[in-house]
């Protein structure tokens, strides 16, 4: 239902554009759900934001975001903003953001109802209690302001939101990321009850690679603005193909590494500049495991397996070392 094809996204222009988003393919089925992770300033929310065209005016954007065969990144904008809402809709990280801090909340849920559906007054109103209630909120929640609600709440509410129109995909980027663990998974739990019951397609996007392997079916792993590997969720969690997923993976603690007393690992060094990427394959001077031509050729994603994707010169050969070697080069 969603076909992302040769996504690129540039911030700015000349000497200091930033490419955020450089070349992204991906695929998302009806029904099923799309996981893509990777640090902070890879690239996530900007794809999140290009696939609804919400990006801000200095951003150029090429490629093809199609939703059922029909190109979002070149349909006029009366058409675009019946997708923004019945098509597809996105919950953000930081509810306080989102919401407008002067309206009562069941204002804010009818809105779109009423705009978007053309609903009376009362049927918005209706509509309103039982999105309340979808998302686990009280029907009395509806008069209360933003500031009056929990972090937790104010995700449902975004949830409502998001669920106001029957959209047919749900692009949530880092929903529980602000949130306690507890709360954390509670409000997973709920995106995934409503996606599975009301059949919407998901595409999510987190740092977080466990949150993602337990949520989704697929997973994708984003470096410097692109898919490095992408494949079945729990195969890329468990075994990833791409050193960057190995260690993004390592970086979670898992069941067991208690008992073993193994800690989580971290990844040495920062995730590049977008404005001055390394040559050859971007994650090279980060890599365990990086060769000579690492440093010169671009690896493409190319076949790892059953339904399976990564972009690294080792695909297909044995890897020659563990993640715990020091770096192939010392970082600038
Ligand atoms: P992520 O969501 O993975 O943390 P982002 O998509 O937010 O990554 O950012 C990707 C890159 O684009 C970062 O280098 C960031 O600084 C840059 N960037 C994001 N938004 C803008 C903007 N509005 N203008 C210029 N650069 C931006
Ligand atoms: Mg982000």
């Amino acid at each position: 239902m969603l076909e992302i094809k040769d996504l690129r996204v540039t911030y700015g222009t000349g000497p200091s554009a930033v490419p955020a988003v450089r070349g992204v393919d991906l695929v998302l089925e009806s029904g099923r759900k799309l996981g893509i992770a990777g640090e902070s300033g890879c690239g996530k929310s900007t794809l999140a934001l290009a696939l609804l065209r919400l990006l801000p005016p200095s951003a150029k954007l090429t490629g093809q975001v199609l939703l059922d065969g029909e190109d979002v990144l070149t349909m006029k904008w009366g058409r675009l903003r019946a997708v923004r809402w019945a098509g597809a809709s996105i919950v953000f990280q930081g509810a306080m953001h989102s919401l407008n801090a002067v309206h009562r909340i069941g204002d804010q849920i009818a809105e779109p109802v009423l705009l978007h559906r053309g609903a009376t007054p009362a049927a918005a109103r209706r509509r309103t209690v039982e999105l309340l209630e979808q998302v686990g909120l009280p029907a009395s929640r509806a008069d209360a302001y933003p500031h009056e609600l929990s972090g937790g709440q104010r995700q449902r509410v975004m949830i409502a939101m998001a669920l106001a129109c029957d959209p047919r995909l749900i692009v949530a980027d880092e929903p529980t990321t602000a949130l306690d663990v507890m709360i954390q998974a509670q409000i997973l739990r709920l995106i995934e009850q409503l996606v599975a019951d009301q059949d919407i397609s998901l595409l999510m996007i987190s740092h977080d690679l466990a949150v993602l392997s337990d949520t989704c079916d697929r997973l994708a792993v984003m470096y410097a603005g692109r898919i490095v590997e992408e494949g079945p969720a729990k195969s890329v969690y468990d075994a990833a193909e791409h050193p960057y997923g190995r260690a993004l993976s390592a970086a979670f603690p898992r069941i067991g590494d208690l008992a073993s007393r193994r800690a989580p690992r971290g990844l040495p060094g920062d995730p590049p500049d977008p404005s001055s990427l390394p040559s050859g394959c971007t994650f090279h001077p980060r890599c365990p495991v990086a060769l000579e031509e690492c440093a010169r050729e671009d690896q493409p994603l190319r076949e790892a397996g059953p339904g399976r994707q990564a972009a690294c010169v080792h695909v297909g050969a044995p890897v020659p070392a563990q993640l715990s070697a020091a770096p192939a080069e010392p970082r600038p």
